[in-house]
């Protein structure tokens, strides 16, 4: 990997420098590889700074039931297995702010990151953790509607569409995962995909089709979203026969994938054609001293496990960072 130093997007020289903290390891995000990265650094007693961002636990907390992290031979629900990592970090010193990176300057150490509290923090090492946001479908009336009948999250929602019926574009594990969630409250579920095969894995393209609430709608695309004040029906498209036509429902639910959360990055770090952070084995990104883990920097996987395990690998490479260029 070639390593670049990032350029100086903004100045960090002005404004109030009071609100003004060094810190070892900062930590952006509070996912599985954020967390667990700083439960690696606190005991390596380097008293990370987590930032949270907008949600702790990032896209996990939001998940109704973890069944693949292992130890939880039942399962556990997202928000729980969120608050054992906090707990775990916290135990041994990591402090978790509840607050986002604004700005970052990543163009000399210490690497300074603003927060939208307005704080400025000076950080020897940082460990970027700020994973994925879902991605859009882009027809007419998504936006509209979003919040009113648009849904990018099952488990927020599903309750309010309790004996209703909605649909769920997408074709991979998400689709399916949180459309058969969503058949606990909905009288019908029925998973639009644009394809003639669903991408999802075995396991739960078989739960799928036996479930009774279930419907699949191949080949079919959603052209777009109609409501009056909150959604009332969809327009699609079926690739086959050309046709189109509008159906009723009270829902949509949208898992077309994900798009990594880096913007704060670009012109400072090296990443992929669509975004994600470019890290070597060790985690290291294009900027020595900066190190990135999880969603952010993996398009692949994707698991709880994977992410939790870069978030470990990048505090410990964090740790020999500080070993091998502390002034001290
Ligand atoms: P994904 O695997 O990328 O699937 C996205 C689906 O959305 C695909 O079927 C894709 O269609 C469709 N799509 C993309 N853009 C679209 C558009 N503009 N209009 C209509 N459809 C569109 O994403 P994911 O389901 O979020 O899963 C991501 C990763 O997380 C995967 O590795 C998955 O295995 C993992 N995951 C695992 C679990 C689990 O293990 N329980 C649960 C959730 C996610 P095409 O098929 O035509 O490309």
């Amino acid at each position: 990997m070639v390593f670049n130093l990032g350029s100086n997007p903004s100045d960090f020289s002005s404004g109030d420098r009071s609100d003004q903290e060094s810190v070892k390891v900062l930590i952006l995000g509070s996912g599985p590889a954020g967390l667990s990265a700083a439960l690696y650094a606190a005991r390596a007693d380097l008293s990370p700074v987590v930032l949270s961002g907008m949600e702790l636990g990032g896209q996990v907390s939001l998940t109704f039931a973890v069944e693949n992290y292992p130890g939880f031979p039942d399962g556990i629900g997202g928000l729980d297995l969120v608050d054992l990592f906090r707990k775990q970090a916290e135990r041994f010193g990591a402090r978790i702010e509840y607050d986002s990176a604004a700005e970052t300057d990543l163009s000399q150490r210490p690497f300074r990151v603003k927060t939208q509290n307005g704080k400025l923090y000076l950080a020897e090492t940082l460990i970027v953790t700020t994973g994925a946001s879902a991605l859009h479908l882009n027809v007419p009336g998504e936006k509209e509607f979003t919040g009113r009948g648009v849904s990018y999250c099952a488990t927020c929602d599903g309750w309010f569409f309790k004996g209703k019926e909605v649909i769920v574009v997408g074709g991979g594990d998400s689709a399916l995962e949180e459309g058969l969630f969503l058949t606990r409250y909905a009288d019908s579920v029925t998973i639009v995909h644009r394809r003639d095969q669903l991408r999802a894995g075995p396991l739960l393209t078989k739960r799928a089709l036996e479930n009774p609430k279930v419907n699949l709608m191949l080949n079919t695309v959603v052209t777009e979203i109609k409501g009056d004040g909150t959604v009332q029906a969809v327009c699609l498209w079926d690739k086959q026969s050309g046709k189109k036509i509008e159906r009723g429902v009270d829902g949509v639910f949208i898992f077309i994938g994900h798009s990594p959360n880096t913007d704060l990055f670009k012109g400072q770090l090296e990443m992929d054609e669509r975004g994600y952070l470019q890290v070597d084995q060790l985690m290291h990104t294009s900027v020595p001293g900066v190190f990135a883990a999880g969603e952010v920097a993996d398009p692949f996987f994707r698991q709880v496990i994977t992410s939790a395990g870069m978030g470990a690998a990048a505090a410990i490479q964090a740790g020999h960072f500080l070993d091998e260029h502390s002034s001290g």
